[in-house]
């Protein structure tokens, strides 16, 4: 039975979707004003695993993740600035300019990264007409009011506003950091803004629209609540996103849309924990907030990332350090490198190796570890189980393998056999040698230097180890 665990209950949940026929799936994406770093880039292989796993598991998942290209400031709050027009300011480029540049990286990585991609990726300034159609239903309903400066949600109103962070209104107000309100009008500092006008600090907002109430932009929150009501309908499946996101986003769309739409938002809530460097958070101001680029400039190729992600559970908090991914590019190295020595032995087309049966012990293994709140870091350990088990045939810990890797997303089955491969007889007799080098018997190492060189090699030893040439 697959289970998530439910930041709304705080437990372990048997998942039931709405429809047999489809999961409906929310993720928050990015606000495409700065490069995503590797951080975030977890956030979305984390997702990436829950729908391979729902896919794996024969369900049909609809996957929306929208792109905040408006009205997300800088303090994540109503004060601050749009990081779009940050973005726009720095760069000399108007915000869509920014948008599309740092929508077009976004999407570059996370496919580098072997991320299915988003069945729907609105944009919130596509959807501005859904935006005010949401608020106007909040006011009629009276659940926003409107001052010189925004139009804003009465958080009193809600029903149980913080039941998703679980935390009382003042810890949530001083979380938020909204003791500081500039609006002198808000009546509370917990309401949130839905609209704000093109006057006051937002003078010169840089993307305005024309509304009922007057010229503006939308909030933040209001977007991903529209969003979702328009391309998924009013009740969700899962909604996931950062777990920072919890007390104040993810707790505003749930106001907004229960109030709007007046039957619940979202069934399973889930949220993925940070990644950090040195055991901190990342960040830009610390000089750690590393992007997909750094990555591949220190030559890593964007799977040994995503290997590394596969580690650790999306609920727990992961320690970024370029000695983890390294050790993370090597184990992926030597995974591939048994499937291409399993290859080798089969010989088998990928056809032969679909038609053969998978392993029934090591899946059952490995579907109760993803049935278990998508305990990742066990299937990888059941997947290497299955390929150190030498009791299998080698097509049968193909077939088992690769059938796993459709979750894990490894691209085990696009691993090629290696012409340039040193045979396995050469390297014996290497590792042969070297057992005499390291006794000092360089007499009896030089003799098999020459057996080497006999069967058309050459090796050449160097601070690194032996390099082999043909
Ligand atoms: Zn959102």
């Amino acid at each position: 039975m697959l289970k998530f665990y439910n930041t709304l209950t705080r437990k372990k949940e048997v998942f039931k979707p709405i429809s047999e026929d489809e999961v409906t799936f929310y993720h928050c994406g990015p606000t495409v004003y700065w490069t995503q770093h590797i951080g975030n880039m977890r956030g979305v292989v984390m997702n990436d695993l829950i729908v391979r796993t729902l896919e794996y598991l024969g369900y049909k998942v609809k996957l929306a993740r929208n792109y905040t290209d408006v009205g997300h400031l800088t303090s994540d709050e109503d004060e601050g600035e749009d990081k779009l027009e940050k973005g726009a300011k720095r760069e000399g480029k108007t915000p869509q300019q920014i948008a599309d540049k740092y929508l077009k990286i976004f999407e570059r990585d996370v496919t580098a990264l072997n991320t299915r991609p988003a069945d729907i990726k609105p944009r919130a300034t596509d959807n501005i007409k859904e935006i005010i159609g949401m608020i106007r239903i909040l006011l009629d309903k009276g659940y926003a009011y409107q001052t010189d400066l925004a139009i804003y949600f009465t958080v009193l109103k809600a029903k149980d506003y913080t039941k998703l962070s679980g935390q009382n209104l003042a810890k949530n107000i001083a979380e938020a950091g909204k003791g500081e309100a500039s609006d002198p009008d808000k009546k509370n500092p917990a309401d949130f803004a839905l609209w704000f006008f093109k006057t006051g600090k937002h003078k010169n907002a840089m993307q305005t629209w024309e509304s009922p109430w007057g010229k503006g932009f939308p909030g933040w929150h209001i977007e991903c609540s529209a969003m979702a009501k328009k391309y998924l309908g009013d009740t969700v499946d899962i909604h996931m996103g950062g777990i920072e996101h919890a007390p104040v986003h993810h707790t505003n769309e749930i106001a907004q849309s229960e109030a709007a739409n007046g039957v619940k938002f979202v069934n399973y809530w889930l949220h993925n924990e940070h990644l950090l460097a040195n055991d901190v958070k990342m960040a830009k101001s610390a000089g750690t907030a590393y992007s997909l680029a750094e990555v591949k400039a220190k030559k890593y190729e964007p799977l040994a990332l995503r290997y590394f992600f596969l580690s650790a559970h999306y609920r727990s908090k992961q320690n970024f350090s370029w000695e983890a991914l390294a050790a993370a590019a090597a184990s992926l190295k030597k995974m591939q490198n048994k499937i291409r020595e399993l290859k080798e032995t089969v010989k088998l087309s990928a056809e032969k190796i679909e038609a053969t049966g998978i392993n029934e012990h090591y899946r059952g293994q490995f579907i109760a570890a993803i049935e278990d709140d998508n305990n990742i870091p066990q299937a990888l350990a059941v997947l290497w189980e299955t390929l150190k088990d030498d009791k299998l045939t080698a097509d049968e810990t193909l077939a088992t393998v690769f059938d796993f890797d459709s979750v894990l997303g490894l691209e085990l089955t696009k691993v090629k056999l290696d012409k340039t491969a040193v045979p396995k007889k050469i390297q014996a007799l290497i590792d042969n040698r070297q057992k005499f080098r390291d006794v000092g018997d360089f007499a009896e190492a030089d003799k098999i230097r020459e057996k080497i060189e006999q069967l058309g090699y050459e090796i050449k030893d160097t601070p690194n180890g032996v390099v082999v040439n043909k």
